[in-house]
């Protein structure tokens, strides 16, 4: 059995019905903050906060777990540039709870997501996994933690793991089953996709980046390659010792032009576009090379940004949904 902390969040819930579709079984333990509880469709649902350290522990003893994914997390920048202690408690405080939890029960495998928001300002693109990790914001610095609490604890306990490094997650699983839905919805594709339904304006941070049209560009990945990618980690976890981290990543930047430009054409209508300030904590370009994750687990993403528009606009129903 897999246990699979925010398996309500967005990611999470998309993994959940993957691990089913390959035959896992799974609990999720979510405490609901920012994820749905109609999202834990797959497997059993417990609701607790890993902050509650008693509480953990009693979901690692009383369930047969072999092997942990880790999503629970906070996840925005600037918030966590405006609230680190927020990220700092939950995050790494959390971490600590399920990681105690998991050696005092003899779970020793753990798939943690990271993010691509380790590298802090990259001196080469795209990014490789040895470049140095230097966050340029708290969030950034709780899964950095993270990933050196990982190692530690693999030398020290023999407690093994595999973190992944995400980019920017988007899209939607196409039998519309599951969607980003956040709320308050800062993410771009979702921001620009719920501003065209409801014949709003939607805001550009920043268009004095250094980057070739002046905004910020990023390395979108389709949330069903995201998912593809747990399944073959947790195989790899379940093969041997390991403490590694992978990028999970496209290789091509889009800019947030190139973003707006690719909605237009999935929906076919005009977008209209406000400029702002840069928003605290957001890096120029962050694109990933994902050659690690293809030579040692055998994956490679399959979609594209249309599709990943394509898929989120289905799934919230078009125009009229
Ligand atoms: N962004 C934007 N308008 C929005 C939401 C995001 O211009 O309504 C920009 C944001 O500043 C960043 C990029 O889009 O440069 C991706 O932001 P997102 O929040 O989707 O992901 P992040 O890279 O922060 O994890």
């Amino acid at each position: 059995m897999i246990l699979i902390t925010g398996g309500c969040g967005y990611i999470g819930s998309h993994i959940n019905k993957q691990l089913h579709s390959a035959g896992f079984d799974t609990v999720v333990l979510d405490n609901l903050s920012t994820g749905h509880a109609d999202a834990a469709r797959w497997g059993r649902f417990v609701r607790g906060d890993l902050c509650d350290a008693d509480m953990v522990a009693a979901v690692l003893k009383e369930w047969p777990i072999e092997a942990v994914l880790h999503f629970a997390a906070f996840s925005l920048v600037e918030e966590s540039v405006r609230d680190p202690q927020k990220y700092y408690r939950n995050n790494i405080g959390g971490t600590l709870n399920l990681l105690e939890a998991m050696l005092a029960a003899g779970v020793y495998k753990m798939v943690f997501s990271s993010s691509g928001a380790v590298y802090g300002l990259p001196s080469e693109t795209p990014i490789p996994e040895t470049h140095a990790t230097a966050p340029l914001n708290p969030y950034g610095y709780t899964k950095n933690i993270i990933e050196r609490v990982l190692r530690d604890y693999q030398q020290a306990y023999g407690m093994n793991s595999v973190a992944l490094r995400y980019f920017n997650a988007a899209g939607a699983d196409n039998d519309g089953e599951l969607c980003e839905r956040h709320d308050p919805e800062t993410h771009l594709i979702p921001s620009l996709l719920k501003g065209l339904k409801a014949g709003r304006a939607v805001t550009i941070y920043g268009e004095d980046y250094p980057t070739p049209d002046g905004t910020c560009v990023r390395d979108y990945i389709h949330v069903k390659d995201l998912a593809h990618a747990h399944v073959l980690a947790l195989q790899k976890l379940l093969a041997g010792p390991c403490a590694d981290a992978y990028n999970l990543s496209t290789g091509h930047g889009c800019s947030v032009r190139d973003v707006v430009g690719t909605v237009e054409e999935v929906t076919g209508q005009r977008l209209e576009v406000v400029a702002a300030e840069r928003r605290a904590g957001d890096p120029p370009v962050l694109v990933g090379d994902p050659a690690k994750a293809k030579r040692e687990l055998g994956w490679q993403t399959r979609y594209s940004l249309l599709e990943m528009i394509g898929d989120q606009w289905s799934a919230m129903g078009g125009l009229k949904g």
